[in-house]
């Protein structure tokens, strides 16, 4: 077998050890914390989460579920730990992130085939082959390096909403129900009739907020959008977004309500809850404030603030191939989020990609019909959109080729996405 550097002992990171590891090869895998922590990791375990604990929809035909299907197959480390560590959350993989990354860590360390260094890289490491999966949060003097040698390095924000304990919701007020009551009413709701609504709303609105002073612009991606950003296009962006009530009557009285604001559990023992949608940029002092203006909140413990935090990556079109191998370097790989896959499930596939780039010098990339593929058509600049400016994506199923004909049913088109790519791997299943 070879020996593979990796820095990162994040998602891509330990996926990509794992992969290469349980193939018999050698891994000597860098990883900063607890010796340097970054501003949004809070522990000193591989493969944390960092903001919410989801890992989206489960469903087959739906992207992420495609995107799970396939990862699967490939045998991944983070699906089958998230398995392992499942709270309710409809047709989510929810994890409880304490035990998620425990169990990655356990893994990674106890592997014979790996050996982590406690170390922060402040350069691209000499060693070859190297994957570089530092993630969104990369040291600063690596970061510098890399952005040296790749040319633009790019930021972008991420926000987290905050996260508060289940004792001090006020049951009297708050209800379990999943919306139109699907899944096991596994989220926690707050209705708001509009006067309510509009308090908190205009409170938010006016409410002090952390200051970017290195920066002229804020980029912040559309899935990770502050509540105050979003609730700057209007009033009504909320209670049509995250905040909206259909489907969430009360389940006693009926009653329906103006906005609604949803809780997920954040552990196993639902002693967290994170509040959907609220990421925020908002001071501490007025996180508390304003939050607790939402009914059922008044007396709300924060056991984690929001906050945003600058999110790195590199101008993939041009220095990587589809292989997540640089064109200026055949030995170097990079991996995760700092490629601009954006995602917990699409940082970890991408980690698998570079491995089996790795260990197949053959392998031209995967089909492109797969989710696989088409991450990797993204990062190489070949997906279209990309041409102009390139800008960090999920997996969705607008990166596939279409069908050749037009289906009207929805569900079909999306189903027949999923059986099509999963042609692909029929091979590896046999
Ligand atoms: P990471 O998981 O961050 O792993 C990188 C690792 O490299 C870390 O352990 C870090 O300590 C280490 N490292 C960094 N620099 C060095 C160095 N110089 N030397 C050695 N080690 C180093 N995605 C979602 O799907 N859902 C979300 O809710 C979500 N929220 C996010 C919130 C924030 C604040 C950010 C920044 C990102 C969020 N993302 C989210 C995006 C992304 O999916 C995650 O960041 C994901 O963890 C990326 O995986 P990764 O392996 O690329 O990086």
């Amino acid at each position: 077998g070879k020996t593979v550097y990796i820095a990162g002992g994040g998602l891509a990171g330990c996926e990509a050890a794992y992969y290469l590891a349980e193939r018999g090869h050698e891994v000597k895998l860098y990883e900063m914390r607890p010796l340097v922590q970054t501003p949004a990791h809070e522990t000193e375990f591989l493969g944390e989460l960092v903001c919410s604990n989801s890992l989206k929809s489960t469903l087959p035909d739906t992207s992420s579920g495609l995107l799970k299907e396939e990862m699967k197959i490939l045998g991944s480390l983070v699906l089958a730990v998230a398995y392992q560590c499942q709270v309710p959350a409809g047709n989510a993989l929810a994890v409880d992130r304490l035990d998620f990354a425990k169990g990655i860590d356990e893994i990674i360390r106890n592997h014979p085939h790996i050996e982590v260094i406690s170390e922060e890289l402040t350069d691209i490491p000499a060693d070859r082959p190297c994957i570089i999966a530092t993630g969104p949060l990369t040291s600063d003097k690596l970061a510098e390096k890399i952005k040296e040698r790749f040319g633009g390095g790019l930021y972008f924000f991420d926000a987290i909403a905050p996260v508060i304990s289940f004792d001090s919701v006020d049951m009297e007020k708050a209800f379990f129900k999943s919306r139109w009551e699907k899944g096991d009413n596994d989220y926690l709701n707050l209705g708001m009739n509009k006067e309510q609504y509009e308090l908190f709303y205009n409170e938010m609105m006016a409410s002090e907020k952390t200051e970017f002073k290195d920066f002229e612009k804020l980029n912040v991606y559309e899935g990770c959008m502050p509540i105050e950003e979003m609730g700057a296009r209007g009033p009504q962006t909320l209670t049509f977004g995250p905040f909206r009530p259909v489907g969430l009557r009360h389940p006693v009285t009926e009653e329906k309500y103006y906005a609604v604001v949803q809780l997920r559990k954040e552990n196993k023992e639902g002693t967290a809850y994170n509040l959907v949608g609220c990421q925020t940029k908002m001071k501490i002092p007025e996180q508390k404030r304003v939050f607790r203006l939402i009914p059922g909140l008044e007396n709300a413990e924060f056991l984690r603030f929001g906050s945003i935090h600058r999110n790195t990556y590199i101008h993939s079109p041009g220095n990587l191939k589809r292989t997540f191998q640089t064109t200026a370097d055949k030995d170097l790989y990079f991996a995760g989020q700092i490629t601009g896959v954006e995602g917990y499930l699409e940082s970890a596939a991408s980690g698998i990609l570079a491995a089996h780039s790795i260990i197949y010098p053959e392998f031209e990339g995967f089909h492109e019909e797969t989710a696989l593929g088409a991450l990797a058509r993204h990062v190489s600049g070949e997906v279209a959109e990309n041409k102009k400016e390139y800008v960090p994506s999920n997996f969705h199923f607008g990166m596939l080729p279409g069908h050749g004909e037009k289906i009207r049913d929805k569900k079909l088109k999306k189903q027949m996405y999923a059986d099509r790519a999963l042609e692909h791997y029929k091979h590896l299943c046999d």
